[in-house]
């Protein structure tokens, strides 16, 4: 049986592809990517003669037969995206899924991820986190996950695209409050590479005045709340014990 590679490839700063991906393109018989024609500008950069096949949110059900069947006649294949790590807010569960459940090896070949990348220089608690790929582009829906978000104390982490980045800025500075902290990531990797923190309104104004900080890719950070620690529960002997001495 033949395995497939799911290969993460850069965000942004083409000296990110690892070797071991570098060698695991070359090697393999097929490359299955996300648009391929994106992608064989990156394999050109590396001289990379790899046959690529596409495998997007569209095509993805059906090609499943397809891999299983050069899987089983022994052929290697790498799954690439456009950026980053596959599956990550990325096309490519369907078909993993499907060939972990038919007992398929699929082999991680590990590197950049936008929101690991973020999170590394944020500067916000990491230790727990959570992940909510891309917002509602609705401005109802983006509201009520922000509302259901906001009493979160873990750090939460979502993608966002250029055209929506202000819009979202001001939906979480009216349900959150402008007080709310959070680092706003842009272009990593990038020659316009910013990380900007602070309160949702000090970010929000520095958006508002410099168009230019709208433009690119973004990944949106937002600094949880404290938890709220309940007093510890008392027992009624303790209680009773304190109490009567006072009692006459
Ligand atoms: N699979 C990718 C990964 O591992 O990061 C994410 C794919 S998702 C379709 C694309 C989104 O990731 C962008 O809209 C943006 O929010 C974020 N992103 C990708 N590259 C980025 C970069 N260089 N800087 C900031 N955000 C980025």
């Amino acid at each position: 049986l033949g395995t497939l590679y799911v290969v993460a490839t850069p965000i942004g700063n083409l000296d990110d592809l690892s070797k071991r991906a570098i060698d695991t393109l070359k090697q393999v018989q097929r490359i299955l990517a996300e648009d391929t024609r994106r992608s064989q500008q990156l394999l050109t950069n590396f001289s990379i003669r790899g046959s690529l096949t596409s495998l997007h949110d569209h095509n993805e059900r059906q090609r499943v037969e397809q891999v299983k069947a050069w899987l089983a006649q022994g052929d290697d294949l790498a799954l690439i995206s456009d950026a980053g790590t596959p599956l990550i807010s990325d096309p490519g569960y369907v078909l993993v899924n499907q060939l972990r459940q038919d007992g398929f090896n699929v082999v991680p070949i590990p590197g950049p991820c936008a929101i690991i990348t973020a999170l590394s220089v944020a500067g916000l608690p990491t230790d727990r986190f959570c992940f909510e790929g891309f917002l509602p582009a609705k401005p109802s829906g983006r509201r009520k996950v922000l509302q259901a978000m906001s009493e979160e104390s873990r750090t939460w982490v979502f993608y966002e695209s250029s055209h929506r980045v202000l819009e979202c800025l001001k939906d979480m500075n009216q349900v959150l409050g402008a007080e709310r902290e959070l680092v706003l990531a842009r272009e990593l990797t990038k020659r316009f590479e910013t990380v900007i923190s602070g309160t949702c309104e000090a970010v929000m104004a520095v958006l508002s005045s410099d168009s230019n900080q709208c433009r690119g890719e973004f990944v949106i950070m937002v600094k949880g709340l404290p938890e709220v620690t309940s007093a510890p529960p008392v027992s009624p002997e303790l209680l009773l014990q304190e109490l009567l001495p006072h009692v006459s």
